[in-house]
């Protein structure tokens, strides 16, 4: 399998390469030459098999530069550091709905799902490519993806890591999480702005050739949902969600279902377009967005426009205009890259691209999209709780009422995080919200009856590491330091 760039540079690379580079040096993201493809029959020989296995089975398919023994070193990950057995657990509730919690790893968001295993995936492409300068992995995070990143690369022989969050856009339990990272490979920075411009700013400093010179010891990389070696694990839970209902025999085989997404950055929910693509029986993907809704708008007009309001939510981890994986799917349905690369031309000038309206139906076919008020969230999370007896963080709360409004078929619903990252904010929903965090946190656990985890509980006595904070336009001088 070969891997090509978005905006239509010829160039071939393998996997290995791409998880290293992390973005194309023309501003493309990587894509596989062509999606490979799964038989109902291989679906049905996979029904009694646990994580590790799914997750073999889909990754040979993509990364085939890798030998099965590197496939099955990296993927052990999920029986070191996952606290569930079944990895990603599907909960049944009433009304034909399904959850799948995504939130069962080390630092409790879904972000887990690829960040634990990239990191060795990363390691080992050094190594096939021979790589002898060290690599320095940027990372604009909106909350969840700093502290999974921090948490699988710490201490990685070889890498250095430098997180940028927004300092006002991240909830008190995601500051903590990453201001007490440890490792000795590891920065993090606050930053004066929003996660676009941090997202903007790593962009920038990839194509900045001057201060590129400076960082000439380095090879830069991405561990964001750019990087494919973050989508193609997160693959792998469509499949696994599938099996389970049909071993519980919740489906048929064949048994079209639907999935309600959480959607910022687009990579969780295109992980879902290549499952469907790949031959997994999906009806619709369900786009569901918050109060930033530039993808609902997108997914009805074919106008995508970056220039709105920016709103801070109760779902911080979605507070996101420019969805970078957007890119990817336009890629797939466009089939031209001569075509995109004047659609985000026009985007990098203007803020705004209009897609034909052609291929804005053929998207229509399979991705729905739908958004969420503040009030609405907090009505589904107390909804939710109060007919099934089940609490959802306001991401999953988002993704619960686009699936309840969008309803066809069977429906899993992406549970993307523990509720107790978003304590004080799913308090809300029951008029019980208090100042301290902690406070908030041993509120939540009486109503909800869920243990608190022993990572949450333990930021409390952590120590605080970093504290760093630079105004959005300063993000280079730091990298100058290093
Ligand atoms: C990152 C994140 C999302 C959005 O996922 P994308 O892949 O960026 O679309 C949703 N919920 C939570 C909790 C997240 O951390």
């Amino acid at each position: 399998m070969k891997y090509i760039s978005t905006r239509g540079n010829a160039k071939e690379y393998t996997a290995s390469q791409a998880i290293e580079k992390g973005i194309c040096s023309d501003r493309g993201l990587f894509v596989p030459k062509e999606i490979p493809k799964i038989s109902l029959k291989e679906i049905e020989a996979m029904k009694q098999s646990d994580y590790k296995e799914v997750a073999l089975n889909i990754l040979k398919k993509y990364l085939t530069d890798y030998s099965e023994k590197e496939l099955k070193q990296s993927i052990a990950v999920y029986d070191e550091t996952f606290s569930h057995p079944e990895k990603t657990p599907v909960v049944k509730l009433k009304d034909n709905i399904y959850v799948l919690e995504l939130w069962h790893g080390p630092t409790l968001a879904f972000k887990d799902m690829a960040l634990q295993i990239m990191p060795r995936l990363f390691a080992q492409a050094r190594e096939k490519n021979n790589s002898e300068k060290d690599s320095l992995i940027l990372v604009a995070t909106s909350g969840d993806t700093g502290k999974a990143a921090l948490e699988g690369f710490k201490d990685l022989k070889g890498i250095k890591m430098v997180v940028f969050y927004p300092i006002d856009g991240v909830s008190d339990v995601q500051k903590l999480q990453m201001q007490t990272a440890p490792g000795k490979n590891v920065e993090v920075i606050g930053v004066n702005g929003n996660f676009d411009d941090c997202q903007t700013a790593v962009k920038n400093i990839f194509l900045d050739k001057e201060l590129n010179q400076y960082l000439d010891k380095f090879k830069l990389s991405s561990a964001n949902s750019i990087n494919l070696g973050r989508l193609v694990p997160q693959i792998i839970y469509y499949f696994k969600a599938y099996l389970q209902l049909l071993k519980e025999e919740e489906i048929t085989l064949g048994e079209t279902v639907d999935f309600s997404v959480p959607t910022g950055n687009f990579g969780d929910i295109l992980a879902g377009y290549y499952a469907k693509q790949m031959g997994l029986p999906v009806g619709k993907l369900i786009c569901a967005s918050n109060k930033n809704n530039v993808l609902y708008d997108f997914l009805n007009t074919g106008i995508y426009n970056k220039q709105r309001e920016f709103f801070k939510t109760m779902s911080p981890s979605m507070d996101i205009l420019v969805s970078s994986n957007l890119e990817r799917l336009l890629y797939h349905v466009l089939d031209d890259s001569q075509m995109l690369n004047e659609l985000y031309k026009t985007f990098e000038e203007t803020g705004k691209f209009e897609l034909d309206k052609k291929y804005l139906e053929k998207i229509q076919e399979t991705i729905v999209g739908d958004y969420t008020s503040e009030e609405e969230c907090l009505e589904t999370i107390y909804d939710t709780f109060d007919k099934n007896n089940y609490m959802a963080d306001p991401h999953t709360a988002i993704a619960m009422n686009a699936a309840l409004k969008n309803k066809q078929r069977k429906t899993i619903v992406l549970s993307t995080a523990n509720i107790y990252k978003f304590s004080s904010n799913v308090l809300k929903a029951f008029d019980l919200e208090e100042r301290d965090e902690f406070k908030n946190i041993e509120a939540l656990n009486k109503i909800s009856k869920k243990e608190v985890p022993s990572n949450i509980k333990k930021l409390k006595s952590l120590e605080i590491l970093h504290t760093r904070v630079v105004d959005k336009d300063k993000l280079e001088d730091i990298l100058k330091t290093l």
